[in-house]
This record gives structure tokens, sequence and C-alpha cells, in this order.
């Protein structure tokens, strides 16, 4: 007699249908969960994302392959600079974490990097875990007073719809106090003291997923240590290869991923919802898989284009529906209930819309300015002569 089936293999066999018959699945990294917190409303990637999608793969399928991901020069440039920043036991690393975290603590001389070499995932993420209690109760006060600890490409493990997501940070710190910092080291530049505020959002959301991968490995140890929510972000100094850091707080980032994790969990509704026989199979014919695609409601904003390899395909839906997300968030929060351009014109032309509406109102004003603006034009365009001084 077969035996039934529990909730979690239930779930398991549906995403596995979703995926397609002997689609292996595709881990989520800390860049795929940072960017559920990009688009937390978007229910499309959360399924994809949950039943382990390869949505390049998917995009590619659809014939909207994606241009999404670091160049081969880029990546080559982002190592060197990584290693210098580590090079000399992470001396460098350790003073800017030191003077940018924490100044009045003693200086980071003498700083333990130690081995975390182990055989798989697992093995690495146990390592990890096993140096950080080392390295805290260390830090605490059984070992030496007032140690610092690097702790270079530790894994963690992250517990994403109930299976573990392993995670990768540059690195993590622990402070002499017993707290452990995140370091993100990027290759882009800082110039001034200051980054290009989208590449800094996406590095603060990544590390969001980190702060909270240590958490849960922190929350195991006796007394917890405190998982720091100000991260180091290391980047080039101006122009140069001179590593410079600055301080990001980034506990808005994490409650967002969090919250985007737990409705993760929930993707057992939206893969109920779908049609049976839905499958996201990049070996499926390119019409079949749009439908599967179309058949999950999507949240297409320009933010997409640096977060989703499912972009441009989900800007051509929605630049076909007319949707006003496809002009970004902010226009979208000024139309009020006002989701299309057709609604928007209508409004604006006074043949739909409340009056009462501010966002009507608006629209209406705006029109009557153009039309103003452009009878002026259009007299000037009939023979008006200006007098010029
Ligand atoms: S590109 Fe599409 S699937 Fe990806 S987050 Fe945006 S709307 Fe969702």
């Amino acid at each position: 007699m077969p035996r039934p089936r529990t909730r979690g293999t239930g779930l398991r066999h549906r995403l596995a249908e979703l995926r397609g018959p002997d689609v292996p699945a595709k881990a989520l990294d800390a860049r795929a969960l940072a960017a559920l917190a990009a688009n937390p409303g978007c229910r499309r990637r959360a399924i994809l994302d949950g039943a382990g999608v390869d949505k390049a793969a998917l995009a590619g399928a659809l014939g909207s392959p994606s241009a999404f991901g670091q160049s081969q020069f880029a990546l080559v440039r982002g190592n060197a600079f990584e290693a210098k920043v580590k090079a000399d036991g992470g001396t460098e690393l350790l003073r800017l974490v030191h003077e940018k975290l924490d100044p009045t603590a003693e200086p980071p001389a003498d700083a333990r990097v130690p081995d975390l070499t182990a055989t798989g995932p697992e093995g690495r993420t146990a390592r990890t875990a096993l140096v950080l209690r080392e390295a805290t109760e260390t830090a605490t006060g059984t070992g030496t007073p007032g140690a610092w600890t690097l702790l270079d490409h530790p894994m963690l493990a992250l517990d994403v719809a109930g299976s573990p997501a392993f995670l990768e940070p540059d690195a993590v710190v622990v402070h002499p106090d017993g707290g452990w910092t995140v370091v993100e080291i990027k290759s882009f530049p800082m110039l001034d003291g200051s980054a290009d505020p989208s590449k800094v959002g996406a590095a603060a959301r990544q590390a969001a997923v980190y702060v909270l991968a240590l958490e849960e490995v922190a929350a195991r140890l006796d007394p917890v240590p405190e998982v720091r929510h100000r991260i180091l972000l290391v980047c080039p100094k101006d122009f140069s290869n001179l590593p410079t850091a600055s301080a990001v707080d980034v506990r808005k980032q994490r409650a967002v991923t969090r919250r985007q994790l737990a409705r993760l969990t929930r993707i057992e509704d939206i893969a109920r919802a779908l049609p049976e026989g839905t499958c996201f199979s990049p070996g499926l014919p390119a019409d079949r898989l749009a439908d599967a695609v179309e058949s999950v409601p999507a949240t297409y904003a320009p933010e997409c284009l640096s977060a989703c390899e499912l972009a441009f395909h989900c800007r051509a839906r929605s630049r076909e529906d007319g949707a006003v997300t496809s002009l970004g968030r902010a226009v979208r929060a000024e139309l009020g209930g006002l989701s299309t351009v057709e609604d928007v014109l209508a409004a604006a032309r006074g043949e739909a819309g409340d009056p009462d509406d501010p966002a009507v109102a608006a629209l209406r004003r705006a029109a009557r300015l153009r039309a103003e603006a452009l009878g002026a034009t259009a007299g000037l365009a009939g023979g008006e002569v200006l007098a010029c001084p």
C-alpha cells in the first residue's frame, strides 16, 4: 500500500513537476535571495525561485535572454581586488573594520585567520559554525582577550522553503567583544566616500541575506552572540585600486528579506493556484512556456532589469498590457488606482475616473495645461510673430 505523502514531500513533488521531469533544481545563492527583496511583491519570481527553476535558461527558451550577470573582465578585476584587500592575513581589511565599525576596541594585531577547508557545502558549513563558536569563546574571554578573527569565505546555510541554501560571504569578522560582522568586497568605485546608490543597495540586500544566515548560526550558541546589522562595504577608492570602506546599515533590507523568505515558505499557495500541467522546463516549446509563465501574476518594475533574469520577458508583457508599473514604482504610486496607460489617458480626457480622486484631478489639470500650451504653440506656428527687443 503506498505511503501517504506528508505536506513537505507533497510540496517538493509539486515543485519538481513545475521544474520539469529530470530537471535539477538550481540552488539559490545570496544574489538570488537578495533579488527577492528588490521586488517583494512578485509571485512569479517567488514560485520560480522556490521551485529551483533556472531563470536564465527559461528566459533564453522564451526568446528573451537575460543580459544579466557580470562580464568576465569584471569578475577577474573583482577577484584581484578582493585578493589585495585580504592580502597579508587580512591586515588592511581588519584595519578598515576596526576604523569604521569598532574604533574603541583594541587594534587588530595578531588576528586569527582559521582554515575553513572541509568537504562539500555541508562540511564547510559545519566547519564555519565550529570556527565561529571557537572564535566567539576566544573573543569573550576563555582564550586570548581582545582577539580578532577573520573568516575568509566562510560557508553559511539558510533555510529556504524547507531546503538549505548555501551562501558564501566574502568575509565575516569576529570582534574582540564576540560580535560578528559581514564584510562585502565589491569592485565598483567609491568616489569621495560614496558609491552608486543602486549598487550599494544591491550589496546591502546581499549582505542582509548573510546576516540572516549568521543569525541562524548565532541562535544555536549560548550566550547568543550579536550579529551586527551594520556591515562593512569595501570598494576601490576613487579610480585607484586602493581599498576604502563604508559602514552600511542593513536593518531594512534584512527585514524585507526575512519577510520574503517567510512568503517563500508559502509558495505552496502559489503552486496550488496554478493550472494542472503547468511546467517551466526550458526544453518545452516557447508558446507553452509563455503560457506557463503568464499563469503566475508578476509585478514588473524597471528595477527588475538589474535583479532578475526574466526582466526582458516581463517588461515586454508589461508594455503590451499597458501596465503603468513599466514606467517605475514612483509613477505607479502617484497614479493610485489607475493601473494601465489606457485608464490614465481616459481619466485625463475626462472619460473615466472619479473627479474627486486626487490622481484623476491632477491628470485633468495636466491635460488642460497641455492643451493650452499646445494651443499657444499652434498659434505661434500659425503666423503669430514675437516682437524681438
Ligand atoms: S522580471 Fe518578472 S519575474 Fe522577475 S521579479 Fe520582475 S516581474 Fe518578477
